[in-house]
Order: C-alpha cells, then sequence, then structure tokens
C-alpha cells in the first residue's frame, strides 16, 4: 500500500486544502491527513474540531484517513509507514518556507519524499487565517470553505463573542 500524508493545521478547512487533497488522494492508495497539535499557534478549533470538520468533508473520499499527531511530521509518518508528505504550494512566499521544511524533513528522514502539489489558480489566495479574518469582520466565506466549515464559522465566532 502506498501511503502518504498530508500535514497541517487547518484551522479550518478551506477550498484550498479539498483541493490539495483530493488531488493527493488519487496519487496515493492511502492518504492521511494529519492535523498537527503545533503549541506554538494559536488555533481558533481545538484539535477535536478540526479532525470532525476534516471527517465531514473527506467522507466523499474513501482512501482518505484523518487523523491528530504530535510531535515531528517525519516521526509521525514513519509511524504510520508513509512514503511521502504531501505539501500545497500557494504563492511565492510558501516556497521558502516549504523549502527549509522539505530538507530538514530529508535530512531527518532521507527514504521519506516531500511532494508538492501547486494550489488551483482560484484557491491561491485562499488560508485558514484569511477565513477567519473575514468571518470575525461578518464578511462571507461562501466560495473560501465547504458549507459546514461556513456555519461552524459563524457559531464559533459567535460563541466567542458572547
Ligand atoms: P500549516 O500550518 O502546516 O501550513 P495549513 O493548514 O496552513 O498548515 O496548510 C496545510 C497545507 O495545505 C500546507 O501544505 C499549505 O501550503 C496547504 N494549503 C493551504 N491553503 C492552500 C491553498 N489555498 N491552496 C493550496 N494549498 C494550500
Amino acid at each position: 500500500m502506498r501511503t502518504a500524508i498530508c500535514p497541517g493545521s487547518f484551522d479550518p478547512v478551506t477550498l484550498g486544502h479539498l483541493d490539495i487533497i483530493g488531488r493527493a488522494s488519487l496519487l496515493f492508495s492511502r492518504l492521511i491527513v494529519a492535523v498537527s497539535l503545533n503549541p506554538t499557534k494559536n488555533p481558533l478549533f481545538s484539535p477535536e474540531e478540526r479532525v470532525e470538520m476534516l471527517k465531514e468533508v473527506l467522507a466523499p473520499f474513501p482512501n482518505v484517513e484523518v487523523d491528530l499527531f504530535n510531535g515531528l511530521t517525519v516521526h509521525y509518518a514513519i509511524e504510520r509507514k508513509a512514503k511521502a508528505i504531501v505539501r500545497g504550494l500557494r504563492v511565492i512566499s510558501d516556497f521558502e518556507n516549504e523549502f527549509r521544511m522539505a530538507l530538514t524533513n530529508k535530512k531527518l528522514a532521507c527514504h521519506l519524499e516531500t511532494i508538492f502539489l501547486m494550489t488551483k489558480a482560484e484557491y491561491s489566495f485562499i488560508s485558514s487565517t484569511t477565513v477567519k479574518e473575514i468571518a470575525a469582520f461578518g464578511g462571507s466565506v461562501r466560495d473560501l470553505v465547504p458549507p459546514q466549515v461556513e456555519q461552524r464559522l459563524i457559531d464559533k465566532l459567535r460563541s466567542k463573542s458572547s
């Protein structure tokens, strides 16, 4: 079985993430979407909420699993017997960070490949951060996230402000 992991914060999952996951799911027999418990970020949604939303929107993909992980991505990838780490690339500014991360991961685990999928042009500007900012100021995120996530965002921001 050819397994890959697609790690990230997914706070929350956007249409940009979904596009990358959908395309990567065609390249591997099993794709594990791995929500990172990165303590340096200050997420809006709890890890469990992020997993729940991912499971809901990824239900139509039979070879995609959702999981949580802590610690180094390469350790998790090895534990799950993955051959590759899949990342999405948006704009030039993503490149420097992704390049550094891919080289570091290669140093730590030389048999693991990092594979980059180029974003679709219409999703190139979407990030979870932008989506949260738009929603926080009452803007519509309808074309940026799956419908279930739009409602969860509205509910979450409402519960935080009350
Ligand atoms: P991280 O905090 O690890 O960057 P993110 O949830 O922000 O986690 O992103 C997870 C992965 O999805 C990353 O590889 C990122 O480049 C990719 N990604 C995020 N948004 C998009 C998008 N709009 N198009 C393509 N890839 C994206």
